[in-house]
């Protein structure tokens, strides 16, 4: 398959935002990212939406808006509120005139590709992921369900194990489908032991500050 250059162009459209606003991959969280919104003068409301919905940029009367499926866990909240700033920045006239309809976006395909390569490359540059890969050692075709776990809690990125999974099959780190029946969060723990959270003694501790 040909790489699309409308791709390559979208990472450096990402890169450039980036740059603008002085984001780094370790400070990138949902606070950095609202400040943004609130920047570009785009609301974030929060939705009941079905589970396959994450999330859907508006525009009317030249006022922008971006709804959120409110269940959504912080890393794919994060990845949603990016996808959908490159609607913003790149399809915003589209959906203006009504070429685009709001819910049409998935028909969409290559709006769609496009807005996850600049999401992605947002979040997490493709250059500061294969440094972190060589740090760690992980060769091509070579990547190991505990190399995954290892990435994830050492890359000081706020990303999903999905995305991690998606980036490592699509750069050729794993062969495709090679994690389709890992649980991440349970090899986490298995190997880590369980999350803070998770832990008797916080528990504990937790409950004796809620009965004060
Ligand atoms: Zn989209």
């Amino acid at each position: 398959m040909m790489a699309n250059p409308n791709y390559a162009s979208l990472k450096e459209l990402a890169r450039a935002k980036r740059a603008q606003y002085g984001v780094t991959t370790e400070a990138l969280n949902l606070i950095v990212v609202r400040k943004i919104y609130s920047d570009e003068g785009i609301r974030i409301d929060n939705w009941e939406f079905p589970r396959t919905i994450r999330a859907a940029y508006m525009s009317d009367d030249a006022d922008p808006s971006v709804a959120i499926n409110k269940t959504l866990p912080r890393e794919p909240r994060l990845f949603s509120l990016v996808h959908e700033l490159k609607h913003h920045y790149v399809d915003r006239p589209k959906i203006e005139q009504g070429q685009i309809k709001c819910g049409d976006y998935n028909e969409n395909q290559t709006i769609e590709i496009g807005a996850e390569v600049f999401a992605a490359e947002f979040i997490y540059p493709e250059t500061e992921f294969l440094e972190r890969l060589q740090l760690l050692n992980i060769e091509p075709g070579q990547c190991s369900p505990e190399d995954v776990v290892r990435l994830k809690r050492e890359c000081r990125a706020c990303v999903s194990y999905q995305f991690l999974r998606k980036r490592l099959v699509r750069l050729g780190f794993a062969m495709p489908h090679a994690f389709d029946k890992i649980q991440f969060q349970k090899l986490e723990e298995q190997l880590y032991g369980p999350p803070i959270y998770k832990q008797k003694w916080f528990q504990r501790r937790r409950g004796r500050a809620q009965a004060k």
